[in-house]
């Protein structure tokens, strides 16, 4: 199914989660970010640029901003370190990438670019590291990831204002595309991973549907909530109601959460169950759209 040129649209989210005395206070930089992030995207597709580029370009934005979950500024684990993973997936022919637990690529999106170049879908740790050092990324020392902030995060018991990002874009040839990426948890046991960098989990991407989920991430896993998506709506069920009822099912487990999600013709969602989930949206033709909290 292919959108007529000017349907292009861009659906990014920066995590599901509580509306912290942070967040309130931070609202304005959340909001730049995000900003920056929908522009880089809508830029790319406005100059009929890939959908696959587009998630890319806002994503790295979004990884590189220290007050999300992801890239530098990422959670914490246990042992202080930041293990970060994300997948990239574009719709037209399934390609996929995704790293899992790495320490030292720069932009872990880029690493799922990587791995999406090659004959493998899923690389972790060390392995995945080397494979985008391989292809030229910038690589850094652990601490690069490590903020102030999140350190003392660490120390603390406030609820999680998670920050995992995500992006789902639809490029004029109607071609969609989905990337997540994520720190995982706070004081995650090292080597835990959550369902963000897991194809048909947190990230998926088809003929009909792009989505990127954040959350509970184990309830992400258990539900497969991205892959179910696609599903419902192969079948035909709207895209909103077939994001709803996954959350449904993500609730049923006793977890929570927030998705994103956009189809061929345009037409995205942006529902969550927590009290925020600082999203933001662009349309060919449109204003764009940034809410933070709620
Ligand atoms: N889903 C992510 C994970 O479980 C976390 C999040 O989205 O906040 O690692």
């Amino acid at each position: 199914m292919s959108a007529p040129t000017g349907t292009a649209a861009v659906v990014l989210h920066a995590g599901a989660g509580s509306i912290g005395a942070e967040l309130r206070e931070c609202e304005q930089e959340c909001r730049a970010a995000l900003a920056e992030a929908l522009g880089a995207a809508s830029a790319l597709l406005h100059d009929g640029g890939d959908a696959l580029d587009a998630v890319r370009a806002a994503v790295t934005v979004m990884e590189d901003f220290p007050l999300f979950n992801s890239g530098r500024g990422a959670a914490l684990c246990t042992d202080g370190s930041a293990q970060l993973s994300a997948a990239l997936m574009r719709g037209s022919d399934r390609a996929a990438g995704a790293v899992a637990g790495i320490s030292h690529t720069q932009n872990p999106i880029a690493a799922a670019g990587a791995v999406l170049q090659s004959e493998q879908v899923l690389m972790i740790a060390a392995g995945a590291d080397e494979r985008a050092a391989a292809a030229g990324l910038a690589q850094q020392p652990n601490e690069y990831f490590v903020t102030a902030r999140q350190q003392a995060r660490l120390q603390s018991s406030v609820d999680p204002d998670r920050g995992t990002v995500g992006a789902v874009c639809l490029d004029a040839k109607g071609v969609l595309a989905a990337g997540t990426s994520t720190g995982g948890v706070r004081a995650q046991p090292p080597g835990r991973v959550g369902d963000s960098p897991l194809i048909g989990a947190g990230t998926w991407a088809d003929g009909r549907v792009a989505v990127s989920c954040t959350g509970d991430g184990e309830a992400f896993i258990r539900t497969g909530a991205a892959r179910q998506i696609a599903m419902q709506v192969e079948f035909g069920t709207p895209i909103r109601v077939a994001v709803e009822r996954a959350l449904v099912d993500v609730a049923t487990l006793g977890a929570n959460g927030g998705i994103i999600a956009l189809d061929a013709e345009g037409v995205p969602a942006m529902v969550f169950g927590t009290a925020a989930m600082p999203r933001a949206l662009w349309r060919a033709g449109s204003e764009p759209s940034i809410w933070v909290a709620p």
